[in-house]
């Protein structure tokens, strides 16, 4: 999960790096109240959960409050990249000397983590990244012994950091660990002329796997970006939107991941997937096939079920009484395989459905699925 900049900050803060003073808002109005017990002049930073807000005219400059209240107006609502402004950050101005890029990630590659810095931070990183790429550092870091200050200097020297940004590499680091973060960027960090160190913009982002241990973050986490991505959450489905035309119902991880790849070996794209686990009860294929079949993009379902524990013909009572509650509107492929397939598959035929389809082997089925398809699109 991505953190808001504002979020990011706050962890900044809290691990000892030194951020501008800010507030959040999403109202104009009040934002003019925070412009004023900032001091008056503020920089009005969109809030959304993608980069490039700067060039995107996301991140102004207000002279006063009355000035910030304008821009917060304008700017709230906006669009960045497909994501709707609904909040922003008024913080104080920073007189900037130098802008520099730190980051750490992970590299699942090398097992390892990666620091990546460069003395010429600011909105034109990817540039210089892309045209010049000595001019950015990577330093791979061995999880097991960390930054620490020596490891820091090491990659302030690398990328030609002054030496004042050693203590921020190292809280950053901490940061990372302590906050279960894949990866904590900062964007610019800065030197004033006075030589402070700052860091005015941040991205973090959380490893889901921790979050149960990182409960201060629950109710964003169960945030999904799609709507029926969050009905799936909320029903206990584990739901995936992909973009092609199929959908696709199965039980268990290692099965659906290879429905998808024989679906898309029929050439055929899956329009999402659906994983029913273990206990494939009536109520679950029917909140699964509501899920599946409101999802504009699917042509056609294949529902890919091998009998274990969740004996066939219990899924297909399941399929049966979802038919009865959920109106099938597009083409059903159903293999049964396993454990009581043959009294599930009678089940089924005896519900004769016209858009309802039995195959008995999985590649048959995808190939059904990918037919149906495409003679529907
Ligand atoms: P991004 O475009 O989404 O990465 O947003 P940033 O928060 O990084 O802001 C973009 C740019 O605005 C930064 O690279 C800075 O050059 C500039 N900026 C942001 N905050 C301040 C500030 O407090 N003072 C000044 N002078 N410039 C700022
Ligand atoms: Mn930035």
């Amino acid at each position: 999960m991505d953190l808001y900049e504002h979020q990011a900050r706050e962890l900044f803060e809290e691990h000892g790096i030194v951020v501008p003073r800010a507030e959040v808002t999403d109202s104009a109005k009040e934002a003019r109240e925070i412009a004023r017990r900032l001091g008056g002049r503020v920089v009005v930073k969109a809030q959304v959960k993608t980069g490039g807000r700067g060039k995107a005219g996301g991140v102004k400059l207000a002279a006063d409050p009355a000035a910030a209240e304008l821009t917060a107006r304008q700017i709230l609502g906006m669009d960045i990249k497909g994501h709707t402004v609904r909040t922003v950050m008024l913080a104080q101005p920073v007189d900037i000397a130098s802008e520099y890029y730190v980051s750490y990630v992970l590299d699942r590659a090398a097992g390892q983590f990666l620091a990546i810095a460069s003395a010429e931070g600011g909105m034109d990183i990817e540039e210089v990244a892309a045209t010049r790429p000595e001019a950015v550092a990577r330093i791979p870091i061995d999880p097991a012994t960390g930054v620490t200050s020596a490891k820091a200097g090491e990659i302030a020297l690398a990328a030609k950091l002054p030496p004042q940004t050693v203590d921020v590499l190292v809280r950053l680091w901490d940061v990372l660990i302590r906050e279960d973060a894949l990866l904590v960027e900062v964007n610019p960090l800065v030197r004033t002329a006075q030589g402070r160190i700052l860091a005015l913009d941040g991205k973090v982002t959380l490893d889901d796997n921790a979050s149960f241990r990182q409960a201060r973050w629950g109710a964003e986490a169960t945030e999904h970006d799609d709507p029926l991505e969050a009905v799936a959450a909320e029903r206990g489905l584990n739901y995936v939107k992909l973009d092609g035309e199929v959908g696709i119902i199965g039980n268990g991880a290692g099965l659906v991941m290879s429905t998808l790849d024989v679906v898309a070996g029929c050439g055929a794209r899956p329009a999402n997937f659906l994983d029913i686990g273990g206990g494939a009860s009536a109520q679950i294929m029917a909140d699964g096939l509501s899920v599946i079949l409101s999802d504009p993009d699917v042509k056609s379902v294949f529902v890919n079920v091998f009998g274990g524990i969740t004996a066939c013909d219990a899924v297909a009572d399941g399929i049966v009484q979802a038919l009865d509650t959920v109106t099938l509107t597009k083409p059903l492929v159903v293999r049964l395989d396993g454990n009581n397939a043959v009294r599930g598959r009678t089940i089924l035929d005896a519900h004769a459905h016209p858009l309802l389809r039995q195959s008995s082997t999985m590649d048959d089925a995808a190939r059904t699925a990918a037919e149906l398809a495409h003679a529907a699109s």
